[in-house]
Parts: structure tokens; C-alpha cells; sequence
């Protein structure tokens, strides 16, 4: 049987949340993975020191057995010098949101004033902390991730030894930023190489498929699939996976995000051998991200086969993404 070997994969972008829902999703992650770019858009966000400690206990709480290490971030705001020189050792990026964009980014950035910015911006720049960017415009839905781009032309430019991670982009455009700017660089999803906007709203509205940034048009998913597959060095991948009780996303005003922390592994396999490129899966899920955030993860080795998979209905109260089908791909062993 055909099989495959990961060593210390990692996830760099991930929302564990709290309480309940961490204990629940937390273990399947830290069973696959190395380790987490832990997103800090909790309610309230996490942004004191205090807050990140005790964000990080809550989670190595709910992953007992497991070497994992939870890459801790901090909701952004104008942070003044001496706080973030008391913060460097215990975070690993800070994350920006633009207000109103998504899960719980409330209070996030309402105008993108640099020079209100510019401490902030050139403290984390002399402390080597990386800016992590939702990024999407108030506009129309389909367009605000490409109009977002000037705004990251104004961060690139402004701040050249910042490194900056458009996070899970979706378009084409943002793909086109990479080889543009130096200090610019990607998440990407494991769901956004797989669906289009037809998957979300082209038949029956399927929730589970809905997320922001909403899945775009075929030619951006073959501008994302092409730089995943020869894993780009600046791209790595974030699932964005992002648990919601089913009562959130089977209902009236369904909640934004896509949950795929324990299946994301599999399908990766399944869409790089797909495209005859698993030599590549390799730096995409763990190398480039090491190399770009300056990162040791502890050792793991996770071995998938070429096997089917049928993806469970539910985790606990959250239905994944692809509930119910099969996967080509599963995984043998973790040690
Ligand atoms: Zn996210």
C-alpha cells in the first residue's frame, strides 16, 4: 500500500477557542501536528500578558498526552514598546483584524492609519515579531480580499523588515503579492484548494463550506493550487480551521468558518498525490513555516497511507467539513 511520511507538521493558523469547544477540538489537532499558530480572536480577545499565559495553560490543559506546542499570538492593537519588549518571549505573532471581519474581530482595526501604526509596527519589526493580517476590505464580498491588496503594498513598503502573512488567501492577486514584496508572505487552507464559490452557493447552500474569506472563482483556486503544490517558500499552511457548535452553522445566519483540524492532514495527501507532487507536501506543511517564522518544532512523524477514509459525522458537537464522505488518504500512525 502506498504510504507517506510527514515529520513535525504544523498548523499556522488555527482557532482552538475556549472552554467547552477546547476540549474538544484541541486533542485533534495535537494528535497530527507538532504545533499550532494559535489565533487570539477569543471573546474578549487575548491581549495582555496575562491573558496569553493563561490562554496557553488552558490549552496544554486540554492536550495532555500529546508534544504539542501552541504558537501563542496577540490580538492587535497600538501596543507601546515597553509591552511588547515584556510580551516578545511568550508570543509568537501578532494578529490583526480588521474590525467587524470575521469570528469575534471586534475591536479589531477600524482605519489603516500608519503613522497611528508606526510604533507598534516598527517595536514588533526591531523585536522580529511577525504581523499576521486578515485580510479583507468592508466591500463587496467576492472583492474584498484583492482590494485589501493596497493596504498590504502600504504595510510592505512602509515596514521592509516586518514580516508580514497575508493569512488564508483566497485569490489570485494576493498570490501575486508573493514574488512582489519581500517581506510578504501566506497562509493557505486546505479547504481553498478544494472549493470555489459554487461549493458554498452554486447548488444547495451547504454552511459547512462557509467561511471568510468566502471561496472564490476557479481561476483563484488554480492560482492557490499551483503555488501549494511547488510549495512556494513563502507559503505554508494554516487550515483555518474553525470550530462552531452545529446549532451555529445549520441555522438561521450560519457562522463563518470551516472545520477541518482532523481531516486536513489526510486531504492534503490526498490533493498533492493527486497532482503527483507529495514530494512537495513536505515543506508546505511544516519546512517553509520553520524557515519563515524561525521555528523548532518538537519531533513527530506522522505515516498516511493511500487507504480510505470515511470522515466522521461530528466531533463532539462540531460537523466537519466533508461529514459522511470518503477520503483517499488516512492516517497510519503518529509517533
Ligand atoms: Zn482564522
Amino acid at each position: 500500500m502506498k504510504s507517506h511520511t510527514l515529520l513535525m507538521p504544523l498548523d499556522m493558523h488555527l482557532h482552538l477557542r475556549d472552554a467547552v469547544m477546547l476540549e474538544n477540538v484541541a486533542p485533534l489537532t495535537a494528535y497530527s501536528y507538532s504545533g499550532a499558530i494559535v489565533m487570539p480572536n477569543l471573546v474578549p480577545p487575548v491581549t495582555t500578558l496575562e491573558d496569553v499565559k493563561a490562554y496557553k495553560q488552558r490549552i496544554m490543559a486540554a492536550v495532555p498526552n500529546d508534544f504539542f506546542e501552541p504558537y501563542m499570538t496577540l490580538f492587535y492593537k497600538n501596543y507601546d514598546k515597553a509591552f511588547l519588549e515584556s510580551v516578545r518571549d511568550h508570543i509568537t505573532a501578532i494578529k490583526l483584524y480588521p474590525d467587524g471581519a470575521t469570528t469575534n474581530s471586534d475591536g479589531g482595526v477600524s482605519s489603516f492609519d500608519i503613522e497611528e501604526m508606526r510604533e507598534t509596527l516598527e517595536t514588533m519589526s526591531a523585536l522580529e515579531i511577525p504581523l499576521c493580517v486578515h485580510g479583507e476590505t468592508a466591500g463587496f464580498v467576492m472583492d474584498r480580499e484583492a482590494e485589501f491588496m493596497s493596504i498590504y503594498e502600504l504595510l510592505a513598503t512602509n515596514f521592509p523588515k516586518l514580516k508580514i502573512i497575508m493569512e488564508h488567501i483566497t485569490t489570485k492577486e494576493a498570490v501575486a503579492m508573493l514574488d512582489k514584496y519581500d517581506n510578504l508572505y501566506a497562509t493557505i487552507t486546505v479547504h481553498h484548494l478544494l472549493l470555489t464559490l459554487d461549493d458554498v452557493v452554486g447548488g444547495m447552500m451547504m454552511p459547512h463550506h462557509f467561511c471568510k474569506p468566502i471561496a472564490k472563482r476557479p481561476e483563484d483556486l488554480d492560482a492557490l493550487l499551483n503555488v501549494a503544490l511547488e510549495a512556494h517558500p513563502k507559503v505554508m499552511f494554516g487550515s483555518d480551521s474553525a470550530p462552531h457548535p452545529q446549532n451555529k452553522k445549520e441555522s438561521c445566519g450560519c457562522a463563518a468558518g470551516v472545520f477541518t483540524a482532523p481531516i486536513s492532514l489526510q486531504l492534503l495527501c490526498e490533493i498533492f498525490d493527486q497532482y503527483g507532487k507529495l514530494d512537495n507536501l513536505q515543506a508546505f506543511v511544516s519546512d517553509n513555516a520553520q524557515n519563515i517564522y524561525g521555528i523548532c518544532p518538537e519531533f513527530k512523524e506522522v505515516v498516511l497511507e493511500k487507504r480510505t477514509f470515511v470522515v466522521p459525522e461530528k466531533y463532539g458537537s462540531v460537523v466537519p467539513m466533508y461529514a459522511g464522505k470518503a477520503i483517499g488518504w488516512s492516517i497510519e500512525s503518529v509517533e
